[in-house]
């Protein structure tokens, strides 16, 4: 596989769950910057089934390709757990999966996605990284208002202030819907890369991994398999 995109003198931290988003956005930071490095937190979250993908999606990559081999640096969990001790959400504790009267899903999770930015921020400047590479998206999470680009580019304001350094989030997938997230996978790294990020990544609410569809592996009916399910429909159908 050859790398289309040559190497920018930058380094970039990519927030990396071990999903398909994030993943996906691991993918497309190879293709691009000269060194990357991944964050993952442990929030507490109820099936940390994801947290246990992230290393066979990290040595998948690496075998994918031998000059994101070469990029792929570090790799740094951290531990968020105090965002359990807030209150609780379906994500962190066994509170049904539903939408709330205010209109947000009780998977959200107030201010996770602005402390994982924080955090990845400040350990981005000790390892001398202006660049953060999120998954946030608008197009599927219309709940979520910490997926917002609006939010993202307030928050890297904030970094770049708070840390008086450059720093900047690309957020690949912001526009991107499911089926586009698939596409942009299939652009990056053709079949090979579809098919690891099928079988390693986990996106499943309830952390299934009994269940094994053409699209992965999820109970196939809470919010984050539907979306995962119809995006991979939607692909394959435009193919
Ligand atoms: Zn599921």
């Amino acid at each position: 596989m050859t790398q289309r995109h040559p190497p920018k003198a930058e380094n970039a931290m990519v927030l990396f769950s071990g999903g398909q988003d994030s993943a996906t956005c691991l993918a497309w930071a190879l293709d691009r910057f000269d060194r990357v490095e991944t964050i993952g937190f442990d929030y507490g979250q109820r099936h940390a089934v994801e947290l246990t993908c992230r290393a066979k999606v990290r040595a998948g990559l690496a075998a994918l390709n031998p000059g994101w081999a070469e990029r792929l640096g570090d790799d740094h969990l951290v531990d968020a757990g105090v965002l359990k001790g807030l209150g609780e959400t379906a994500m962190t504790h066994e509170v049904a999966i539903e939408t709330s009267e205010a209109g947000l899903p009780s998977t959200f999770v107030p201010g996770r996605n602005l402390l994982f930015l924080t955090l990845a921020g400040a350990l981005a400047v000790r390892r001398g990284i202006s660049v953060l590479v999120g998954g946030m998206c608008e197009t599927d999470y219309s709940g979520y208002p910490d997926c917002r680009n609006d939010t993202i580019e307030a928050q890297a304001e904030t970094l770049r202030l708070g840390l008086d350094k450059p720093m900047r989030i690309e957020t690949p997938l912001m526009y991107v819907d499911k089926a586009g997230t698939w596409a942009m996978a299939d652009d990056l790294g053709g079949k090979p890369l579809v098919d690891l990020i099928v079988e390693e990544t986990h996106t499943c609410y309830l952390g299934d991994r009994a269940h094994r569809h053409d699209w992965g592996y999820g109970c196939g009916t809470c919010p984050a398999c539907e979306l995962r399910k119809a995006g991979w429909e939607r692909w394959r159908a435009a193919q």
